[in-house]
């Protein structure tokens, strides 16, 4: 199954810490990380007070469940120590996920498509540098969803 994740951190060497998730999700067995995209910096959402934040995208081919794959996501998220305190609020590392093959899920621990990915440039831009003609289910190609984004709320780094 192809998936795709959005990394992000804003806390401890937001670098090294989506290094080290990207590193712990290649040596999962049942995932193959296949394209990663390029780091992106952005300020914190809704001035929320706090250091900017890197993010990237990643694109996997797994033989997990998505809940599966959550779960793998969530202890990646508590090894590097990720407190859950606001939501919003700075962490060192948040792992989402944003696509899961073409299913659309709705359950009390998971949502896919992940329900704020079109709005959010840091998630949209990096998904369209690794895959420009994927399709978001329900919503469409990812190419139209662009037109909405303001690319200017990232930067390359
Ligand atoms: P956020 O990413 O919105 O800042 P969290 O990372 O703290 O917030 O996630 C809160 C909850 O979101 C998690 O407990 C998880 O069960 C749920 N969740 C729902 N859909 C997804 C998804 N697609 N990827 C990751 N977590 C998800
Ligand atoms: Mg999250």
């Amino acid at each position: 199954m192809l998936a795709y994740i959005g990394l992000g951190s804003n806390l401890q060497n937001p670098r090294a810490q989506i290094k080290n998730a990207l590193n712990s999700l290649h040596h999962t067995d049942g995932i193959e990380v296949v394209d990663v995209s390029s780091l992106y910096e952005s300020k914190p959402l809704l001035d929320m007070p706090g250091p900017n934040y890197i993010n990237a995208v990643c694109k996997i081919d797994t033989s997990l469940s998505a809940i599966d794959l959550l779960d793998i996501c969530q202890s990646i998220e508590d090894n590097q120590k990720r407190i859950r305190e606001v939501k919003w609020g700075s962490r060192t590392i948040d792992l989402d996920i944003l696509l899961y093959e073409q299913q659309v899920i709705s359950s009390d621990r998971l949502s896919i498509p992940h329900p704020e990915m079109i709005d959010r440039a840091f998630v949209m831009v990096p998904l369209c540098e690794i895959d420009k003609e994927i399709n978001v289910p329900l919503l469409g190609p990812v190419k139209s969803l662009m037109e909405r984004i303001n690319k200017l709320d990232v930067k390359k780094i």
